[in-house]
């Protein structure tokens, strides 16, 4: 145990059997019988609230019924109806803001249907039994090209290939997936969930993936139009925003979805770096899951600064819980101004407090340093729209990001695009997979 307390950044801070113990599911799954007793407790509602608080608009009355009437693949099938990616979003979608929220009985009792949980059960059911429910329509003889393997990617091409469209999906990673595979927490999804299900997804066929091929490294857009019917953009958002502190260059800064991916990607989670003192900057889930993820590791004291009150934190009360349960320091009005660097290496962080003046955040002069070996910068994603230069006519970007229409259009005839790169979205897996699957049915149309 004494790899705990050794200053700097290091591997093996836990007995072995500890880190399979701190990275196993989260929220395991219900057994059958346990099934029952929640499906049971739904009131089927007319006009369901849970359904409309559902960025996929499930029909969740339904499913839940199916299951308690015994027919889980007849649920599976409800759910990926609307959503082909309901495995992941059942793992990883923060139920607690959307449909669990405006759960009838989380209004009456404060204790809603566990939706996200009874969603897992029968997607596991049917993914278990490599039950498939979408045969391909005939081939239509149409090119679809789809930039990233992402959620919104992976639903766009779902749908187009159900329609008998040939897809072909260009990734820049090595790997399929997105952030599912890249950026989910660990303890969301196990045991390669992300991998099964892009296998799940693309059974269907009709859909070819080729990797480690960028847009705007490696081809051009008008190259892809020139050569497809159509166009869907579903590149996620690869860069990510400055500190703005003094001597954030040290050693010890790092990206908190860099650490993230590296961590999805280990096979040996003892042999992972991770500070003595972490601090981390935001108020995201990113900021949330890098906390919690370097306390799992081993790290002994991990702190959270965001720059406003608890009640502005992107991160919903139960993210915020999980981290305080797993010994996370919350703390709130606080911006880094100056990482404290020995021999090109962090050793402390000094932040300044902060407070609404007039409205605004200003900094009140105040400081505070805490120690830290290892800084994560959680403080935002932005779109690199540098992948779309060099294209030809260029797509107007509204806000950063590209600018669509309802259909997922942008202003590009024969372009689409949808999940994080787009204005107006709120960066959750499952509003990546509906607006994956509008843009589909809208360039289907459009190839009528
Ligand atoms: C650390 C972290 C944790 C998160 N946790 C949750 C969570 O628990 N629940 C939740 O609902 N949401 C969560 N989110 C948000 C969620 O992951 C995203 O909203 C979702 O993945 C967006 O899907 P997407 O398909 O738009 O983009 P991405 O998942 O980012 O996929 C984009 C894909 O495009 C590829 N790409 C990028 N540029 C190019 C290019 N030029 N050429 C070819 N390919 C390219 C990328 O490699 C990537 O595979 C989290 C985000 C982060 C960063
Ligand atoms: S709101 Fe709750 S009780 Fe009503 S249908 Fe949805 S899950 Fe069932």
């Amino acid at each position: 145990m004494e790899g705990q307390f050794k200053d700097g950044i290091a591997g093996g801070r836990l007995a072995p059997a500890q880190y399979a113990e701190n990275f196993s599911d989260l929220h395991p799954p219900l057994d059958h019988h346990e099934a029952l007793v929640e499906a049971d407790r739904c009131y089927f509602c007319y006009d369901a609230p849970c359904m409309q608080a559902c960025p996929t608009s499930i029909d969740i009355p339904m499913f839940i019924r199916q299951i308690a009437t015994g027919n889980p693949l007849g649920s599976a099938k409800t759910i990926f109806d609307q959503n082909i990616l309901g495995g992941m979003c059942a793992r990883v979608c923060p139920t607690e803001t959307l449909c669990e929220e405006a759960c009838v009985r989380e209004a009456a009792e404060g204790k809603p249907v566990q939706i996200g949980r009874l969603q897992r059960y029968a997607t596991d059911a049917a993914m278990g039994a490599a039950k498939q429910f979408y045969a391909r329509a005939e081939p239509t003889g149409r090119k679809v090209a789809v930039v990233g393997a992402g959620p919104a990617g992976l639903a766009a091409a779902h749908r187009l290939a159900r329609h008998g469209h040939d897809v072909t999906i260009f990734e820049a990673r090595p790997k399929a997936g997105g952030l599912n595979e890249y950026g989910i927490a660990a303890y969301k999804s196990t045991d390669d969930f992300a991998q099964a299900e892009i296998d799940y997804v693309t059974a269907i066929g009709g859909i070819r993936t080729e990797n480690g091929k960028a847009l705007g490294r490696d081809f051009h857009l008008s190259e892809l139009t020139a050569l497809h019917d159509a166009v869907f953009l579903g590149m996620g958002l690869a860069g990510v925003n400055a500190l703005r502190a003094d001597g954030e260059e040290a050693e010890g800064v790092e990206n908190a979805v860099d650490f993230i991916a590296t961590l999805r990607q280990a096979r040996d989670l003892t042999a992972l770096p991770v500070g003595r003192r972490v601090v981390v900057i935001g108020g995201g889930m990113t900021a949330i899951d890098a906390a919690v993820q370097s306390k799992l590791l081993g790290a002994e004291e991990v702190t959270v600064c965001y720059r406003r009150g608890q009640e502005h934190m992107n991160a919903s009360e139960f993210e915020q819980e999980l981290a305080a349960s797993n010994g996370v320091v919350l703390r709130h009005w606080l911006r880094p101004r100056r990482v404290i660097a020995e021999d090109g290496r962090a050793v402390a962080i000094e932040l300044e407090y902060t407070a609404l003046k007039d409205g605004r955040l200003a900094g009140t002069g105040e400081t505070l340093t805490l120690q830290a070996d290892q800084i994560f910068k959680a403080i935002g994603q932005s779109f690199s729209s540098s992948a779309l230069n060099g294209s030809g006519p260029t797509i107007t970007l509204e806000g950063g990001r590209i600018k669509v229409d309802a259909e997922g259009r942008t202003s590009l005839p024969g372009v689409w695009a949808g999940g994080d790169c787009i204005f107006g979205g709120d960066d959750l897996t499952v509003s990546a997979v509906a607006q994956g699957r509008d843009a589909a049915e809208s360039i289907n149309r459009a190839l009528a």
